[in-house]
């Protein structure tokens, strides 16, 4: 599979004094690690992050962008404006936005064809619920919500997305899935792949794992074969232990 990659997703925290403080201990951390770093601050602290924190390290993202070309959608932020503000990454599908905003597979899918149309790479968020875990529909979950984004774009489109699988019930609780766990969905989502859209595309894609990731569970995570990164979010808001993370690069 292709390099490691790790993402920071900030969501809506922060403020301009914190902003500052994590671009200044990002820009003090030393990444030795052979690794794509992406974070994704709030929309408002963008242009600072670019003009402060260090490119050669990190890349921007974008949380969340809007499904087709701007218009009247107020509150929105279109693909077009990531592309001409030099944002190259965005996040889409996130489980809080799946959860809290009402977003359905088919528009996850719609909003991840209409991202890689205009040139941005994506990291789509997939992943069940407790209840799903409990009862057994985890992998059929996880392949549902690749099916609708597999179906509106190409194979080829699949070189510039990364899947990050984010089990829900691990996302801000503390309960960090197994090595085990992880790999076994990893594992599941890179077959799915092979069949559904290309062996080329299964053996290349990069999938994270997000969900309680910190700078001490992620060594032991990191050496699982399938898994190829991380999506994190709470520790991406402590400068040292997401540098630590990024380091825990195979
Ligand atoms: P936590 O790392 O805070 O569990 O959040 C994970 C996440 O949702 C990243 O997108």
């Amino acid at each position: 599979t292709g390099k490691f990659i790790v993402g920071g997703n900030w969501k809506c925290n922060g403020t301009a004094a914190s902003v500052k403080d994590l671009v200044k201990a990002l820009n003090a951390g030393k990444i030795d690690a052979d690794v794509d770093v992406y974070v994704a601050p709030p929309f408002v602290f963008i242009p600072r992050v670019q003009a402060e924190l260090n490119s050669e390290k990190y890349a921007i993202a974008a949380q969340n962008c809007w499904v087709s070309e701007g218009g009247a959608f107020t509150g929105e932020v279109s693909a077009e404006m990531l592309v001409d503000a030099n944002i190259p990454w965005v996040i889409l599908g996130h489980s809080e936005r799946r959860a809290l905003c009402g977003e359905t597979s088919e528009f996850v899918g719609e909003k991840v064809k209409y991202a890689l149309s205009k040139g941005l790479k994506v990291a789509l968020c997939i992943g069940e619920t407790l209840d799903q875990r409990e009862s057994g529909k985890t992998m059929d979950v996880c392949y549902a919500q690749l099916k609708a984004v597999n179906d509106v774009i190409t194979a080829a489109d699949w070189d510039n997305v990364v899947i990050a699988y984010e089990p829900v019930w691990a996302i801000g609780t503390g309960k960090v899935a197994t090595p085990d766990q992880a790999q076994d969905v990893h594992a599941g989502i890179r077959k799915w792949c092979a069949s559904n859209i290309s062996p080329e595309v299964a053996s290349k894609i990069r999938i994270q794992y997000g969900g309680s990731v910190n700078a001490s569970n992620c060594d032991e995570l990191a050496t699982k074969e399938d898994i190829d990164g991380f999506l994190v979010g709470g520790a991406s808001l402590i400068g040292d232990a997401f540098v630590t993370i990024c380091n825990s690069a195979k």
